[in-house]
């Protein structure tokens, strides 16, 4: 069995679509980056590369490549799966937290647990999400932006 760990922060900004685990969430305001910015498949995508030590995200996706530009990050999380299935690893167990301070992520959880679930080829049981303000401290607080931390654990198939 291997770990590994994940952490991405992007920056709320007007007029981008709020995209998380997968799922559009109604706000204001969206995250802003070179794909759909969704900065908890992002920590994911890392800890699944850092499990098997193959590097980071802006590695095998840079954000300067013309084709990831508002590419799903659902897409970027099926090749990094693909990558761990040709070194024969499969994906044991994920688990993740998002700060935000809004909006009120509860209600779309189970949502992004089964579009991750079924991009991995896992059950939604071995995915776990958790939603967190950080109680209006920080740039997490002040609505800046939003984090996500990402564990993961890898087996040999
Ligand atoms: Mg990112």
């Amino acid at each position: 069995m291997r770990v590994g760990v994940g952490y991405d922060v992007h920056r709320l900004v007007r007029g981008r679509k709020l995209i998380l685990g997968g799922v559009e969430i109604p706000s204001e305001e969206g995250l802003e980056g070179h794909s759909d910015a969704d900065v908890l498949v992002h920590s994911l995508c890392d800890a699944l590369l850092g499990a098997l030590a193959l590097g980071d995200i802006g590695r095998h996706f840079p954000d300067t490549d013309p084709r990831y530009a508002g590419i799903s990050s659902l897409s970027l999380l099926a090749q990094v799966a693909r990558k761990l299935s040709e070194q024969n690893y499969v994906v044991w167990n994920t688990d993740s937290v998002i700060v935000a301070q809004r909006p009120r992520l509860a209600p779309y959880v189970e949502a992004m647990r089964t579009a991750i679930a079924s991009t991995l080829q896992i059950a939604p049981s071995r995915v776990g999400i958790k939603a967190t303000t950080s109680e209006g401290l920080g740039f997490c607080g002040r609505g800046e932006g939003i984090a996500a931390y990402s564990v993961c654990t890898v087996a040999p198939r």
